[in-house]
């Protein structure tokens, strides 16, 4: 019985919210509650919770009592305002936006002017000082809008009735349209509406409002709301809130307008008056690039009363929020209105920039400063950019409206991105604008450009927000889709296919392909002076040096050349987490581990050994050397065998053509006997790492006598040698054991042999379910884990590493059953368990067991928070990896 059950208030009031309910009112509506409590002119409205929104979505309706606490909160709006919804001679109308606790810009719906119909819109008209041109204009928004999100007639069949009807009357500028060709248009919707649904546009207002809020409610699910979600991670499962405002107008004239700004520029960092207006326009002009817009710096001279306001209220929610704010305000009859405020996006660049402003600024601390940025930001900043001294082309300049320099073939069309993009293709997006449904080709492209449109625009939003290079509003490129091609200002055509370069950090426009460079920040980690003087390269510094001296965990690289160890020690490496020797079985050396392997007698089998003793020894002298005073971690040679192996068809085909030449026993014959022995099924699950030590003998102790002596000379110069030496693939503690006394006996000979006393570690990775469970065992005779998450990923799951990703992988990650690969970001649910369950049994039979991972998941921000809270000591990842790692590793303990 519904009376001694606690119910659930789906609906509040803007002054019973606060920034901190993003989960229960929305972002958008949790600021609105915000602003309002800090007492900006915002509209009076109320919010409908996501909970409401949930409710909505699990059942199909409404829940029940959600109408009754509409009706409650309209009614006190009503009052406030002194006017009903839709009221005849002087109608109250709303707004009703969705606003979800993450930002998905465009991807859900917006109803504005509910509340007119037939009769009050002349009430509209008569209010607002006669002036019908305002109020036909509100109307026939109010149909598009709710024609389209609503009603679900296509949005292009409005535009193109707008467009005729501009050509009708010869002009390409709304603004020269009259309330007669309002009037009109107001028919015509109204038609279109009848036309394509069968029923009438509905004259009653709350009907109106209910209607736009289930249509909010349902936009969650919208595909393009969907892909968005996936692509950013956003949990699906949320819901949307949905704000119902009084409506201000940014169209009634010439004293009016809708603008957005940002307290600092969100491309750079740098603070200043930043953003765009537009005189007499609702919101959606500015976001859609309907007419060019203004640079926000010329509202001063357009309504000076206004600017200063608006700069005040920035002022205050810069403090207040403590960071980057955007904005969007209306200015109705010269009155400034606030719609909506957010902690704003911004690119990589200006993310670390405003984190060292605010803290000189005294407004947060460097541990908050650090929570500011983040290790793909940073990745995006070791991005390379154009070459400065190479020849290029510029045929035009737009916004530079988010980082980056791309190189790719020219598509107009989202489809043919994703279809070149798909068969390994750059591609660069040209649009004249681009709106949700190009987000599948935005998301493939190396770059968009758009001829229409400022730094606010979509395609600027959503280009920051996936830290994809973008040039918008380059307004001397005449852009064709239909033709598929663009012409600069100057006369170049640029058809479909043809390279051009854009570059995000200045908005330049290149036809053909502009050489490019690596980042500043990158030739600072390589120690480059040249990088010291640059603002940005400053403020990486800093925060690095904070991350550094916040983190527990050590961060190795995963290395297998002196060369490479060197540069990923510049980087900040402690040391190698990771060294495959298998690598260093490749090239020339491939020959080597062949004849290795088709060895049929032991004394052909210690020859081959023996060649390859000299080459590996110094292989280690210089990695030992590189990292001299640093633990390396040395893995014994782990290769799937049909790596190393030649391929068995075209070896078949060779024997197949000496045997016609009369030509037997060669050593094609012996290695194809070899071959056709060794051929597994499954390579992945075969004759792989401890196994093949096991048994091809003398394998292993080459290694680890490689190692010992290349370790015994480095101690005798005088070096820090730290070896450790890894063994893959162990599922039993008795391999482990089979193979660590070999490495000691080896060991023992090398030091009376060299008369030195070497110091080194053996220990395992732990790469299969069967190791995690006896590990305790396996501690016993290890002196530390590395766990390889490739393996374990692909072992736990059930998955091959080398087939997934090109055969199911994306219908599951379509499905949702992952958001993102578990090869790429760590499945902590599922492969994290084992990590954990290894992690306490390894350390209850060995309390100082170090701990690491060398798989890839080491360099992964996600991942390194959850090695972080397990308890490992270190991670490792590739050296171009090793600053993010840092970083990560930083905010993990922070
Ligand atoms: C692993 O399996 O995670 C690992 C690091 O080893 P490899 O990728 O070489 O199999
Ligand atoms: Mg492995």
């Amino acid at each position: 019985m519904g009376h001694d059950r606690v119910m659930t208030k789906y609906v509040y009031a803007f002054s019973e919210g606060s920034k901190d309910q993003k989960d229960l009112l929305g972002g958008k509506g949790a600021n609105l509650a915000e602003m309002t409590n800090l007492g900006l002119p915002v509209p009076p409205g109320f919010i409908i919770s996501t909970e409401a929104c949930r409710a909505y979505l699990a059942e199909g309706r409404e829940p029940e009592a959600l109408s009754e606490e509409v009706s409650a909160h309209l009614e006190a709006l009503q009052k406030e305002m002194g006017k009903t919804l839709g009221q005849a001679d002087d109608p109250l109308l709303v707004s009703v936006r969705s606003g979800a606790k993450f930002s998905m810009p465009g991807m859900m719906e917006t109803v504005l002017n509910v509340g007119l119909n037939d009769e009050s819109v002349r009430g509209l008209a008569a209010k607002a000082d006669g002036d019908e041109r305002f109020a036909y204009d509100s109307y026939r928004r109010l149909l598009a809008m709710f024609g389209s999100t609503v009603l679900g007639v296509e949005s292009e069949v409005f535009h193109q009735a707008l467009e005729d009807l501009k050509n009708d009357r010869g002009t390409k500028n709304d603004l020269d349209l009259d309330v007669g060709d309002f009037q009109d248009l107001v028919a015509t919707y109204k038609k279109l509406i009848s036309d394509h649904t069968g029923s009438d546009f509905p004259q009653d207002p709350r009907e109106q409002l209910d209607m736009a809020v289930r249509a909010v409610f349902d936009s969650w699910n919208t595909e393009r709301a969907v892909l968005y979600r996936r692509q950013e991670r956003i949990p699906a499962d949320l819901g949307t809130a949905v704000s119902i405002c009084s409506m201000v107008f940014g169209n009634c004239g010439m004293n009016s307008g809708t603008g957005v700004a940002f307290t600092r520029d969100p491309a750079s960092g740098a603070q200043g008056i930043y953003g765009d207006y537009l005189q007499n326009a609702q919101g959606e002009d500015v976001v859609a690039g309907i007419r060019n817009t203004v640079p926000l710096a010329d509202l001063e001279d357009i309504n000076k009363p206004s600017y200063d306001e608006l700069l005040a209220i920035m002022e205050t929610l810069e403090g207040h929020y403590k960071d980057l704010c955007d904005i969007e305000f209306t200015v109705e009859r010269g009155k400034l209105w606030m719609l909506q405020t957010r902690v704003g996006k911004r690119t990589a660049e200006a993310a670390f920039r405003i984190a060292v402003q605010l803290v000189d600024q005294g407004l947060i601390g460097m541990d908050e400063a650090l929570q500011r940025v983040n290790g793909d930001q940073l990745a995006q900043l070791m991005f390379p950019r154009f070459d400065v001294d190479a020849e290029r082309n510029l045929i035009g300049k737009g916004m530079n409206a988010s980082p980056g320099a791309a190189v790719g073939k020219v598509v107009f069309d989202s489809t043919t991105a994703v279809e070149w993009s798909d068969r390994g293709e750059d591609v660069i997006l040209v649009r004249r604008e681009t709106n949700p449904d190009d987000l599948k080709g935005m998301v493939c492209a190396k770059g968009i450009l758009t001829s229409r449109g400022g730094k606010t625009s979509h395609a600027a939003v959503v280009a920051r927000g996936m830290g994809r290079t973008c040039v918008c509003g380059a307004d001397s490129l005449d852009v064709d889709v239909k033709k598929k091609v663009f012409t600069s200002a100057d006369g170049v055509t640029v058809n479909e296919g043809d390279v051009i370069s854009i570059d995000g950090t200045t908005g330049e426009v290149f036809v053909g392909e502009v050489p490019v460079v690596d980042s500043f920040v990158v030739r600072h980690f390589e120690g480059d002076e040249a990088a010291e003087g640059d603002e940005l390269v400053a403020a990486v510094a800093r925060i690095m040096e904070h991350a550094d001296s916040a983190r527990r965990l050590a961060v190795r690289a995963n290395v297998d050349t002196p060369e490479d160890s060197t540069r990923a020690r510049r980087f900040g490496a402690q040391g190698i987490g990771l060294c495959r020797t298998e690598h260093m079985f490749l090239g020339e050396r491939k020959t080597l581990v062949e004849h290795l392997i088709v060895a049929e007698t032991s004394q052909e089998q210690e020859e081959a050994l023996s060649a390859l003793l000299p080459q590996q020894r110094e292989d280690f002298i210089g990695i030992l050397e590189a990292m001299d005073g640093l633990p390396v971690t040395i893995r014994l040679i782990d290769p799937p065998l049909h790596e190393f192996l030649p391929d068995y068809t075209e070896l078949s085909v060779a024997v197949a053509l000496e045997d016609e030449r009369g030509e037997r026993d060669t050593k094609q014959h012996k290695l194809l006997d070899a071959v056709t022995r060794l051929h597994e099924q499954n390579p992945m699950l075969g004759l792989r790492g401890v196994r093949l030590g096991i048994v091809i003998p003398g394998l292993f102790a080459m290694q680890a006598r490689a190692i010992l002596e290349a370790t015994a000379e480095r101690t005798k110069a005088g070096g820090d040698p730290q070896p450790e030496i890894m063994i893959p693939l162990v599922a039993s503690v008795q391999e482990l054991e089979l193979v660590r006394s070999d490495i000691i006996k080896v060991a023992g000979e090398i030091e009376d042999e060299r008369e030195v006393k070497l110091s080194f570690k053996v220990g395992t990775m732990i790469e299969l379910p069967r190791a995690v469970m006896a590990a305790s065992e396996i501690a016993g005779v290890a002196e530390f884990f590395s766990f390889g998450t490739n393996d374990l990923t692909q072992m736990t799951w059930g998955f091959s590493r080398d087939d997934v990703e090109a055969s199911f992988f994306g219908t599951y990650l379509d499905k949702g059953i992952f958001g993102v690969s578990p090869f790429e970001t760590l499945d902590r649910d599922g492969v994290g368990q084992l990590v954990r369950l290894a992690v306490e049994k390894g350390r209850e039979s060995r309390p100082d067991l170090h701990l690491g991972v060398c798989g890839e998941h080491g360099g992964d921000p996600d991942s390194i928070h959850f090695f972080d809270e397990v308890g490992l000591d270190y991670v490792s990842c590739s050296p171009f990896r090793v600053p993010v790692a840092r970083l990560e590793a930083g905010r993990s303990a922070g």
